[in-house]
């Protein structure tokens, strides 16, 4: 099956590199020209756990080269989505599938103005990574890598399943998962809660929820998105949801979320598919969600902002 990751940034370089390694063909394909250019004439830099390699791996700025493909791994920025889709058009075939292990909510709607329902499988992923530079990427994450995938529409094709097969033979073990909206909207209440709050007062995984005030924000925005699952068909238990966020808040204490680092290098976060999508659910399906408008603002107002910032008070 010949296979295009569509983003190729820290994600997208480190699921290529597995898959490449695996023997698979592969591209990587992203608007990014220094990081394709570097892959493409040096392969990439793969620091995997402290082992660092040098993979080859076809990379392009330009989706036409790559021709059809069986699949399509959407790994770009919620922010990005459309215009990914609307690049992609010369890869994509009658046949042609697409797997989204995107954060957050909103990105299925979008691809499916481009691929019919059939053909798109949503998904999510534990597996983390970063890039260092331009052909650079590293991952150390140290839990149980998995990655989950099931049809948008509903009934599993044999394309999906021979996905699901290549991926875990490549060394990134996953999984069909008829469950997939209860997994999805959990992972949200954890980006929702943990990431977008430690962004919002610039500090690290753990510590924004130590303290009592911390805590009950924190209980606030996961009883919300909760909420909205739950008016949306997904059995999400406030409970099970305020749980799953604190087991992972003490798993990856040390880390740095992802808008924290968005917001240090001065890029959009993917609030709007997080919070801001929780939002304009809980606003369709009858739920409040004042807390979450707040943070989605409160985040949006950090972009708006940046370039005014005064030095941390204290
Ligand atoms: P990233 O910013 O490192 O990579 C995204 C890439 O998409 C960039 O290289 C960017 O140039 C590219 N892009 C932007 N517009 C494009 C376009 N029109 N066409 C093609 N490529 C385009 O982000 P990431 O950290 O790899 O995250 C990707 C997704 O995976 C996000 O939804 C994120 O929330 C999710 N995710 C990230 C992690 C992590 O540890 N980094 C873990 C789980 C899920």
């Amino acid at each position: 099956v010949k296979i295009a990751i569509l983003g190729a940034g820290a994600m997208g370089s480190l699921f290529g590199a597995r898959l490449a390694e695996a023997g698979n063909a592969v591209t990587l394909v992203d608007v990014n020209a220094a990081h394709m250019e570097s892959i493409a004439r040096n392969g990439l830099v793969f620091d995997d756990h402290g082992d660092r390699r040098v993979i080859p791996i076809a990379a392009t700025t330009d989706p036409a080269t790559v021709g059809r493909v069986g699949l399509i791994l959407l790994f770009c920025k919620h922010l990005h989505t459309r215009a990914a889709m609307k690049s992609a058009a010369p890869m994509i075939g009658p046949e042609t599938i697409l797997w989204t292990l995107q954060n957050g909510i909103g990105n299925v709607e979008i691809i499916q103005e481009f691929l019919p329902p059939e053909r798109i499988a949503k998904g999510l992923t534990s597996v983390t990574a970063i890039v260092e530079a331009p052909g650079s990427v590293t991952t150390n994450f140290k839990g149980v890598s998995e990655s989950f995938a099931w049809p948008v529409a509903g009934a599993v094709g044999p394309g999906l399943t021979k996905a699901v097969e290549i991926f875990t033979a490549a060394g990134l073990p996953s999984y069909l998962a008829p469950d997939i909206d209860y997994r999805i909207w959990r992972k949200l209440v954890v980006n929702a809660g943990l990431t977008m709050l430690s962004a919002s007062v610039n500090v690290g995984i753990g510590p924004v929820g130590e303290g009592a005030a911390g805590q009950r924000l924190l209980s606030a925005i996961v009883a919300e998105v909760a909420a909205v699952a739950r008016a949306s068909g997904v059995d999400l238990k406030d409970a099970d949801a305020l749980a799953y966020l604190e087991e992972l808040r003490r798993k990856a204490f040390d880390h740095i979320g992802s808008t924290t680092v968005d917001l240090q290098n001065g890029r959009a976060t993917e609030v709007g598919a997080m919070n801001g999508a929780v939002v304009a659910a809980g606003k369709k399906l009858g739920v409040p969600t004042p807390v979450n408008a707040v943070l989605t603002d409160l985040v949006l107002l950090l972009e708006e902002t940046r370039r005014v910032r005064l030095s941390p008070a204290i």
